[in-house]
C-alpha cells in the first residue's frame, strides 16, 4: 500500500470495540467509568492503552490522531480545537520566559499576533526572518533562540522556502551549542502541504502542525488542528501542556474530519490542477503584474518547490499593476459571483480576499500594486475561469 488514499481508507488502527463497520464509531464522553478503585488510580491514557477522561481522548479522537500521524509521516499526534490553537499550543509547550522565537515574515498572520501580544507579555521575545534567505535566519539566531517556525508556502504571498537549508541553519546552531544547552526546535505550519505535497519529517522538522479546518475537513464546516511529532519526548511535552490547558475536541467534529480524510488526496489533486490552470490563465490578463503560485516559474521559490514538493495547494495570489487602484480591485472582487468573499480555504466553495501586504510584514515588499488571494474550490474550472473573465473589466473601469 503506497497510495495515501489507500493507506487512509485501509488504516490498520481500530478502536478496541470489535464492531467491523467501514466508518469508525463516534464515541463521546466527559466521564469514563472505571471498574474499581485500583483501575481509577492506575489506568494509563498517555500511550493510548486506555481511557480515563473525555479530555484525555476517546476511541474516536485516538483514531483521527493515528491517521494524522500516518499522513504526515510522524508517530504521535495531538488534536486541538483549531489550527490557531495548534500554533499556540506548540509555542506554549516549548517556550519559557526569556526564550526567543523566530517566525518567517510571511507566516500565517495570527501566528505573529499571538507572538506579538501574549508571548511578549509572558517575557518571550520574537524576531521575524526572511524565509527566502537562510543567511538571514542564521544571522538572527541568538543564544536565547529556542523555536523557529517554518511555513511552506508562506501565507498570502506564497513564497516557497528552501526548507532543508532553513532546517540546516538550526541544526548547525544546535551542533555549536553542545549537549548541555537547550536545543533550538523547528515547527512547521504544514496546512498548505497537508502531508500530501511533501513529507515534513523528511525535510528534518521536529514538529508539524496543521489546520484540519482546511483540507482534512474539506467541508468549510469544522474547526480543528493537529500537532504531529516523530519524537516521543517532544510529543509528551505537547500532550502535557494540552492536558493542562484542557483543549478538548468534539467527537462529532472528529467524525466529520475522519469522513473528509477518505476523499482528501483526491480533492487535493483536483484542486491543485484547477488552481494551476486558473493561475496560468490569470498571468496573461490585462492589469495583472504577477501571479504568485509556487508551481509557476518566476514565482518566488519556484526552484525550491520543484525540488521538494510533488503537489501544490488550491491557493494563488494576483498582484495587480500599480496603476490599478484599491477601489478598482475591490470592485473586481465584488463583481465575482462564484469566488465568494471570505476567509479560509480548501473547502468546496471558491473564495477570494484583497490584502494590504506592506502592512503585514517587516521586510520590504517589492510590488507597488494591490494583491488578491484566491482559494479554488471544487466547482468546474471552466465556470471559475468564466467568472474571473466577467469580473476583470471592473479592474480597468
Ligand atoms: C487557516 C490556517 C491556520 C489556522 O487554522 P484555524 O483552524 O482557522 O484556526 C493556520 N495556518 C494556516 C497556514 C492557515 O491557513
Amino acid at each position: 500500500m503506497t497510495g495515501l488514499s489507500t493507506q487512509l481508507i485501509h488504516h490498520p488502527y481500530r478502536p478496541p470495540d470489535g464492531f467491523a463497520a467501514v466508518a469508525p464509531g463516534v464515541h463521546k464522553a466527559s466521564t469514563v467509568l472505571f471498574p474499581n478503585v485500583h483501575a481509577l488510580r492506575t489506568q494509563e491514557w498517555k500511550d493510548k492503552s486506555g481511557y480515563t477522561y473525555g479530555l484525555h481522548g476517546t476511541p474516536t479522537t485516538f483514531t483521527l490522531e493515528e491517521r494524522m500521524a500516518t499522513i504526515e509521516g510522524g508517530l504521535f499526534c495531538t488534536l486541538v480545537p483549531s489550527g490557531l490553537s495548534a500554533v499556540a499550543l506548540v509555542d506554549m509547550a516549548y517556550l519559557r520566559q526569556g526564550d526567543e522565537l523566530l517566525i518567517p515574515d510571511n507566516a500565517y498572520g495570527p501566528n505573529k499576533a499571538f507572538a506579538n501580544v501574549e508571548l511578549a507579555a509572558w517575557g518571550i521575545s520574537r524576531r521575524y526572518y526572511d524565509p527566502q534567505n537562510p543567511a538571514d535566519l542564521a544571522a538572527k539566531m541568538g543564544p536565547a533562540t529556542r523555536l523557529v517556525w517554518l511555513e511552506a508556502a508562506g501565507s498570502i504571498t506564497l513564497e516557497y522556502p528552501d526548507l532543508r537549508a532553513l532546517v540546516a541553519v538550526v541544526q548547525h546552531a544546535n551542533a555549536a551549542r553542545g549537549d548541555s544547552a537547550r536545543l533550538v526546535l523547528t515547527a512547521l505550519d504544514n496546512t498548505w502541504g497537508a502531508g500530501i505535497a511533501f513529507n515534513p519529517f523528511e525535510m528534518g522538522v521536529d514538529v508539524s502542525m496543521q489546520a484540519l479546518t482546511k483540507y482534512p475537513s474539506g467541508g468549510a464546516d469544522v474547526l480543528m488542528g493537529s500537532v504531529v511529532t516523530r519524537d516521543e519526548a517532544l510529543h509528551q511535552q505537547v500532550l502535557m501542556t494540552h492536558m493542562r490547558l484542557g483543549l478538548g475536541v468534539s467527537g462529532n467534529d472528529v467524525e466529520l474530519v475522519l469522513r473528509g480524510l477518505n476523499t482528501m488526496t483526491l480533492r487535493y489533486q483536483a484542486q491543485d490542477m484547477a488552481t494551476r490552470e486558473l493561475a496560468s490563465w490569470m498571468l496573461h490578463q490585462a492589469g495583472v503584474a504577477q501571479v504568485l503560485h509556487p508551481a509557476l516559474p518566476g514565482s518566488p521559490g519556484h526552484a525550491n518547490w520543484l525540488r521538494d514538493a510533488r503537489a501544490a495547494a488550491c491557493l494563488f495570489s494576483v498582484v495587480f499593476e500599480s496603476g490599478i487602484s484599491q477601489r478598482q480591485i475591490d470592485a473586481f472582487c465584488d463583481r465575482l459571483q462564484l469566488f465568494r468573499l471570505g476567509w479560509s480555504w480548501a473547502g468546496p466553495i471558491s473564495l477570494c480576499a484583497p490584502y494590504d501586504v506592506p502592512s503585514m510584514r517587516t521586510t520590504p515588499w517589492l510590488h507597488a500594486g494591490g494583491l488578491v488571494r484566491f482559494a479554488v474550490g471544487l466547482e468546474a474550472v471552466d465556470d471559475l475561469r468564466a467568472d474571473l473573465a466577467q469580473a476583470l473589466p471592473a479592474l480597468l473601469a
